[in-house]
């Protein structure tokens, strides 16, 4: 474990006072990981309260030449938070203030470790909520949504983070603090809130995000469909979009899944179901039941054997809470799991499905299923035993394979966790060297130096075109 000198410790002591430099080992050791199954090298730990502060430790970071993860909650599944050779983390998990709330816009300026869950509670009694949510939106951050670009089931109508973000403040490399955008519509010059956002911590801290709040629906319906296939259910997933019905959220999960979420849940999910749609409408009561019965129909077309409307709100909430548990609920199949992240054409989610069972097979490993099916986010999950280095071994094979299928019918490396550590050397697999190379430029422009995250997102020799894509060299995803 690299560490930082002490002269260097010192002058962030200075900073931050004692208690918030944290450099005893076991503490390194945990700000070496995040909800990956990475382990990193961290030299030093900062946690930050204020702008001033994160200011101050960036530029002592610069003029000592250190390298910097940024972090938020830390609940990361791409590996973007884990420190590498020694890096300093600095956390921002201590700045949880929501600074301000205009109900009118609507929007609220908050600080980047509010957890995502918290700003929706904060304005529930104006009638407004935060839309992006993640399944972890009880511990992470909105700092690391912004900065992964997060998604959640009920982005599938309203959009991804990148469309919630109206502007924020920025922290660069070298201390400078940087506004972009905010509450005002099309703000004059550049607009570099999409660059920033899914900057994953290669570009700045970000220490203040405007987020954009939407109204609540009037009426929510939410169904719970019980399929006979997968292939029927991806059917009608494919169907439902295309008779321009877009429900505010449509999640899937295959038989195994549902066996295991329901063991650990208790929401009375269908446990014979060979796969389960929930499908959320929401909208006047008229529309959502003209959507509800469009979804219906389709969904019968497609073979559905049964659907069963949300009761009441208690029951709406078990359903989702069985659906937002579905990751926790493996423990009860294996002690470890991998989680994937691509996206696919929808019209392609049957057959690639099935091509992830088949990889599964090949391989002889557990492949579960729980995803964002309307977004064609396949979230195909690999429960193992990571004390066995064959399995181990086997459940790279197996991701390898499954990022190849679906980069193959036009899919993405990435819906929504990032490309961290975990996909960085898949990037030639997707982009061209001249793609990557610009994207290296970008980067240096607001990091000359390299310091900030290093190692994360663009793969060596990325820059100036130099990597040529070479399927053979292609990682057998060892990135651990
Ligand atoms: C059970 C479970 C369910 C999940 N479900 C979803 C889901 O439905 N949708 C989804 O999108 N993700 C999901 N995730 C992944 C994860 O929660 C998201 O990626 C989340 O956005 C990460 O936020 P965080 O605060 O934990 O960030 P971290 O893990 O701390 O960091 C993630 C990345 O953001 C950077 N970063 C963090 N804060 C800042 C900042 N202030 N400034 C600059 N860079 C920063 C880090 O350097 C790193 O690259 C899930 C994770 C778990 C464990």
């Amino acid at each position: 474990m690299a560490t930082i000198p002490l002269s260097a410790v010192d002058r962030f002591r200075d900073i931050l006072g004692t208690d918030r430099v944290l450099e005893q080992h076991t503490e390194r050791l945990l700000y070496g990981k995040d909800g990956s199954i990475a382990e990193g090298d961290c030299g030093l730990v900062l946690l930050c309260e204020t702008t001033d502060e994160v200011s101050a430790c960036m530029r002592a970071a610069h003029e000592l030449g250190l390298p910097v993860v940024p972090r938020g909650s830390g609940t990361g599944l791409a590996g973007g938070a884990i420190p590498l050779d020694g890096s300093v983390v600095l956390s921002v998990a201590r700045m949880r203030r929501v600074i301000s709330v205009d109900p009118e816009t609507p929007c609220a300026w908050v600080e980047p470790g509010v957890l995502n869950l918290d700003v929706t509670t904060g304005v529930r009694h104006l009638g407004l909520h935060y839309a992006p949510d993640p399944s972890s939106q009880a511990a992470c951050s909105i700092g690391g949504n912004v900065a992964t670009n997060a998604g959640g089931p009920h982005c599938l109508a309203s959009g991804v983070t990148s469309q919630h973000i109206l502007g924020m403040e920025i922290v660069l490399p070298d201390g400078e603090v940087l506004t972009v955008g905010g509450p005002a519509p099309d703000p004059p010059g550049y607009d570099l809130r999409g660059f920033i956002v899914g900057g994953e911590g290669t570009l700045g801290v970000v220490t203040k995000v405007c987020v954009r709040l939407m109204r609540d629906a009037p009426t929510v319906t939410t169904l719970l469909v019980d399929f006979p296939s997968v292939t029927s259910a991806g059917a009608a997933v494919r169907d439902v979009i295309a008779e321009g019905v877009i429900p505010a959220a449509m999640e899937m999960m295959d038989r195994t899944m549902v066996r295991a979420v329901e063991q650990f849940v208790h929401a009375g999910l269908p446990v014979d179901s060979a796969a389960l749609l929930l499908v959320e409408v929401d909208g006047t009561p008229a529309q959502v039941a003209d959507q509800a019965a469009a979804v219906e129909r389709i969904c019968r077309d497609s073979g559905a054997a049964s659907v069963r409307t949300a009761r009441d709100e208690a029951e709406r909430a078990l359903f989702w809470k069985a659906r937002k548990n579905a990751f926790g609920a493996v423990a009860r199949i294996a002690p470890n799991y991998y989680l994937h992240d691509c996206v696919v054409p929808r019209t392609r989610l049957v057959e690639v499905l099935e091509n992830i069972a088949a990889i599964g097979e090949r391989h002889g490993l557990i492949i579960m299923n729980v995803f964002h099916a309307g977004d064609g986010n396949l979230h195909p999950l690999i429960a193992f035993d990571r004390r066995d280095p064959v399995q181990v071994e086997k459940v790279f094979a197996a991701g390898k394979d499954i990022i190849e299928a679906c980069v193959a019918v036009g899919g993405t490396l990435s819906g929504e966790h990032g490309i961290g550590l975990e996909k960085r050397d898949y990037m030639p697999l997707q982009f061209a060297p001249l793609d990557l190379d610009a994207q290296c430029r970008a980067r240096e422009a607001f990091d000359p130096d390299g310091r900030l995250n290093p190692r994360k997102v663009l793969p060596a020799g990325a820059k100036c075109g130099e990597l040529i894509l070479d399927a053979g060299s292609l990682p057998e995803g060892t990135w651990l």
